[in-house]
């Protein structure tokens, strides 16, 4: 062949390919963000937008999936509801959009003190469930204790170095590996703590109870 078309031809097969590695360098790109999207849609849909915690709907199948991984595998479960103290007058003195930070903080506080498998969740206004496998009631329900007395003694900044300071109601449930079989219904879980949670609003506030203690 001759030199000048070898070099022309040479020059081609470089340029389609510069032309392809190009191509796929875009195609790889856009695959990249495409999956990040997905991720971020997937995870807009089990989260709730104010406090980032999981919404109710993500914690209700996930109930399902531990409270079945619990009795397949004979291990303890438990469950905890928690509830701000009169939170209305919060909002009603201080408006809604600090109501909301307190709402925040106080799910954050929450949030740090509990495990990488726990699931925690925003169950309402201003209600978090928490979701603990692996673990009976007595453990349960300290970390209900510690996270009560944390909360009391937080001092919530809002505005120019003014603090608030609020306080929580907590209910406490959970099931030993032998006991999971008179679990028919794992919302009975989420019953037991909200009957623990009404007793322990009854009781005085700021303070926990266990579902059996309050029977
Ligand atoms: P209790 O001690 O009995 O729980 O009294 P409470 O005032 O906390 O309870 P109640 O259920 O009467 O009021 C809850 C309030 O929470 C009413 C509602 O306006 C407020 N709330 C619910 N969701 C939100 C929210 O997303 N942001 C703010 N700022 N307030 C909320
Ligand atoms: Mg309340
Ligand atoms: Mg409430």
């Amino acid at each position: 062949m001759p030199k000048k078309i070898l070099f022309f031809e040479n020059l081609r097969i470089l340029s389609t390919s510069v032309f392809l590695g190009i191509i796929y360098f875009f195609i790889i790109r856009l695959m990249k963000e495409l999956s990040k999207s997905q991720k971020q849609i997937q995870d807009m849909a089990i989260t709730d937008e104010l406090t980032q915690l999981y919404n109710r709907r993500y914690f209700y199948s996930k109930l399902n999936e531990e409270v079945k991984k619990a009795k397949r595998y004979k291990r303890d479960i438990s469950c905890i509801i928690i509830d701000i103290d009169f939170f209305k007058k919060v909002n009603d003195h201080y408006g809604h959009h600090i109501g909301d930070d307190v709402l925040r903080n106080v799910s954050n506080t929450i949030k740090s003190n509990c495990r990488s498998i726990d699931t925690i969740a925003r169950y309402g206004g201003e209600e978090i469930v928490i979701l603990l496998p692996e673990t009976n009631k007595m453990k349960a329900s300290l970390l209900a204790e510690k996270i009560r007395k944390i909360v009391q003694d937080k001092e919530i900044p809002y505005d120019k170095g003014n603090k608030i300071k609020v306080t929580i109601s907590l209910g406490v449930t959970g099931f030993l590996s032998d006991e999971l079989i008179k679990l028919i219904d794992s919302n009975q879980l989420v019953k037991d703590a909200d009957y623990a949670l009404y007793c322990a609003k009854k009781n005085g506030r700021n303070r926990v109870e266990i579902y059996n203690n309050v029977e």
